[in-house]
């Protein structure tokens, strides 16, 4: 179910050359090194030991208390710890255009729920999978959604995996205003910088009504920006929202996490139930 060289690439022009020059399946997605093409994710045994993996729930009711704030978000998991790993795969992704890397991001999330045994019967309930928006003019300078990419590859992998037309990508959201990127704000600017940031695409206005979203950012890190969507999601009639991101600098985790050298651990991230 993870990456295998028969899992072959396809989509943009940017993608086959980006392919070409970084061919999935010859080079580990984390340090770049040669692999062997029968390793999951693409990913070289060295970095696979040192990625802090976790069935990782970030405590909302403890951000809550700390941070004084109300969640919309019904829940938030992460697959990994944020670190130097996942911060590469992230900013290779956004910052050096390896869109390549959204397809075995979604695997790596779809391993996280196929194989976590608390989430039997969540992937069937879920309605749509949509993504944290970028704004225009930062969607133009870069070319495209990081998190769009990963959502739509990933809405396409559980649908399949359950042999459902559900759930379904749902690019629904708008972002309104260019904000500063988050990780150079503090705790309560992080708030106002999103006052009025996000709002709903009217196209798809009806499609939520009642509906069960898993939404998905790339890195989760105080909630302000998920909690903005769940909450634009919710007044729109949404009944659940969950958030799923790839790895998490929150500081409230709870879940089980690998404890160096447990291979069962690793092995129950690779096998669906
Ligand atoms: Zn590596």
């Amino acid at each position: 179910m993870y990456y295998t060289s028969d899992d072959t690439p396809k989509g943009t022009v940017l993608e086959s050359l980006l392919q070409l020059l970084f061919p999935m399946g010859t080079y580990c997605i984390c340090c770049g090194k040669y692999v062997d093409i029968t390793r999951p994710y693409c990913i070289c045994d060295t970095c696979m030991e040192a990625i802090n993996w976790g069935f990782i729930t970030i405590d909302l009711e403890e951000e809550r208390k700390h941070s004084g704030r109300t969640f919309y978000l019904d829940s938030a998991l992460s697959c990994m710890v944020y670190s130097l790993h996942s911060k590469r795969l992230v900013f290779d992704l956004k910052y050096n255009k390896k869109t390549y890397l959204a397809r075995p991001i979604s695997m790596i999330m779809e391993d996280r729920l196929r194989s976590d045994e608390t989430l039997y019967g969540f992937i069937e309930s879920l309605d749509y999978v949509v993504p944290v928006p970028l704004h225009s003019e930062r969607l133009k300078k870069r070319g495209f959604n990081q998190a769009a990419l990963i959502s739509e590859n990933l809405a396409h992998r559980l649908a399949k995996a359950i042999n459902s037309s559900s759930p379904r990508h749902l690019p629904c959201l708008r972002r309104n205003k260019q904000t500063i990127e988050q990780r150079s704000v503090t705790g309560g600017q992080r708030f106002t910088n999103l006052e009025g940031a996000f709002s709903l695409d009217p196209r798809y206005e009806s499609n939520l009504k009642g509906s069960r979203i898993l939404l998905i950012d790339d890195i989760f890190t105080t909630g302000a920006t998920a909690d903005r969507c769940a909450r634009i999601l919710k007044d729109a009639g949404a009944s659940e929202v969950h958030l799923l991101s790839l790895t998490t600098g929150n500081y409230y985790l709870k879940g089980s996490f690998r404890p160096r050298g447990d291979e069962d651990f690793l092995s129950s991230i690779y096998t669906s139930p």
